[in-house]
């Protein structure tokens, strides 16, 4: 029986994932079979609870399959001997079991941090559209429009935690959902260990039947590997075809990735395409009052500014700077103020300021289009001036502090209702159009330099 275990030991592993599994699998140990049940004991109730919550379908799952029958399992707590059946009725108890909440960083879903929720994404324009596709997948998943759902944009911009906050959502909605979440190394990874270990019935189990939701993430990196596009291939078929979701992320749209078979690719493009683009100041401040509340930290309007002009809409290292700040404010016993900022951050962030003017913004504008300066801020309506002109005023809106009226009369003393009109309408074609998204972070670049 100590083999069957193990062996059970070992694709629980497999499929919970390490983490899980050193923490809840491991030490679970089988007790000599008393009649037709199986016993397995764990250390206390509350252990119990999570695992059999969590774990008992899959636990009950690979026994069946490992001794080729149907038996009953049971669960012994090792500090009463209280027994009791994995899916039978809870006997009354005196003590009530603590249960995890999510965001104390237990793991629910293998990969998914519990603290990367709906609720802590910070909506701005720059990734409304992801947002809502998110949340439509969560409530409805499987729904065709939505189903695939492929986020894509550059690094740090929230893709990951958008994921993280579907399979959190669903499993909050309801705790018997199979979510499975992998990096695509990951799951080539798992595919090459299958393949030489000869386990794919398992890893088709994991990957197929099991999931109710999918998630794949960065999926950028299968370009180029061959036999990992047709297993994935084969798997969106599956489970696209029983109505289970999908979710994709990359930091490019489907066919802007390399190497890519045009069947995945099309498959990919089927659902919903939808994109997370930097954000604009305001959001940025927004994601750090944020992020500064979930660590205990009180920061200024000044000060949140000050930090969120600096990191120029690059959220991924903003917790760094943020951890790197709260420690400095205990070290030294400070409040947080510019100047303790300024002193400790410096290593960091850039020193001087780095806030872009809008006419260094007009100039590159202008030059990369091969315009005058004067054109761009101009109010003639030339076919040819007109579109530089609106993406200068989106980048003076995104990299600058000036309002809409303030951009207005940079440019020629407009109004903001046009200059807001601008934005947005480059806002919405970033999202579809692949060349003036590479325009734009050409000249992005030109300007940090
Ligand atoms: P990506 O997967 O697109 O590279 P991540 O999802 O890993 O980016 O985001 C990087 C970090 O920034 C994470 O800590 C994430 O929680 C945070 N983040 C990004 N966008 C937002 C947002 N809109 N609101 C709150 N946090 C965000
Ligand atoms: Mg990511």
């Amino acid at each position: 029986m100590q083999d069957v275990w193990s062996a059970v030991q070992g694709s629980l592993r497999e499929r919970l994932g390490p983490q899980n599994y050193e923490i809840w699998i491991e030490p679970i140990q089988m007790l000599p079979t008393s009649g037709d049940a199986v016993r397995l004991r764990v250390p206390n109730r509350y252990y119990r609870d999570w695992v059999r919550e969590n774990f008992g379908k899959a636990i009950t799952e690979e026994l069946h399959r490992y001794l080729q029958a149907r038996v009953p399992v049971e669960f012994q707590v090792a500090d009463t001997g209280t027994e009791d059946a994995v899916d039978g009725a809870e006997p009354t108890e005196e003590l009530e079991p603590i249960r995890p909440t999510a965001g104390r960083g237990l793991p629910t879903i293998p990969g998914v941090s519990a603290d990367k929720t709906f609720r802590n994404f910070v909506v701005g324009a720059c990734n409304q559209f992801a947002h809502a596709a998110a949340q439509a997948a969560a409530e409805a998943p499987g729904e065709q429009q939505y189903n695939p759902l492929f986020i894509y944009g550059g690094t740090g911009l929230g893709k990951t935690h958008l994921m993280h906050a579907i399979g959190n959502a669903m499993r909050e909605r309801d705790d018997q959902v199979n979510v499975v979440y992998v990096t695509a190394e990951q799951f080539t990874n798992e595919l090459i260990d299958a393949l030489r270990y000869r386990r794919m019935p398992d890893f088709r189990d994991r990957f197929r039947k099991f999931p109710d939701i999918l998630l794949i993430d960065d999926v950028q990196f299968l370009s180029g590997k061959d036999r990992t596009q047709e297993e994935l291939f084969h798997t969106f078929e599956d489970l696209y075809k029983r109505g289970k979701q999908i979710v994709f992320t990359a930091d490019v749209l489907p066919r802007e990735i390399e190497m890519l078979e045009p069947r995945l690719r099309t498959r990919c493009e089927s659902g919903m395409l939808a994109d997370t683009q930097p954000p604009d100041m305001e959001t940025m401040v927004a994601i750090l009052r944020q992020k500064s509340e979930d660590m205990e930290l009180q920061l200024s309007p000044e000060l949140g500014q000050w930090i969120a002009g600096r990191l120029r809409g690059n959220v991924r290292e903003l917790e760094g700077v943020l951890n790197r700040l709260k420690a400095a404010i205990r070290l030294h016993k400070v409040e947080p103020s510019l100047e303790v900022a300024r002193q400790h951050l410096a290593g960091i962030l850039p020193e001087a300021p780095t806030a872009l003017n809008a006419d260094e913004i007009i100039q590159t504008v202008s030059s990369f289009y091969g315009l005058k300066v004067g054109d761009v801020k101009g109010t003639r309506r030339l076919k040819q001036v007109v579109r530089p002109r609106h993406v200068a005023m989106y980048l003076v809106r995104t990299h600058t502090e000036l309002s809409f009226p303030d951009i207005g009369r940079v440019f020629g003393g407009r109004d903001h209702a046009t200059v807001q009109h601008a934005c947005k309408k480059i806002r919405a074609l970033l999202g579809k159009d692949a060349d003036l998204r590479n325009t734009v972070e050409t000249i992005e670049r030109m300007l940090v330099r």
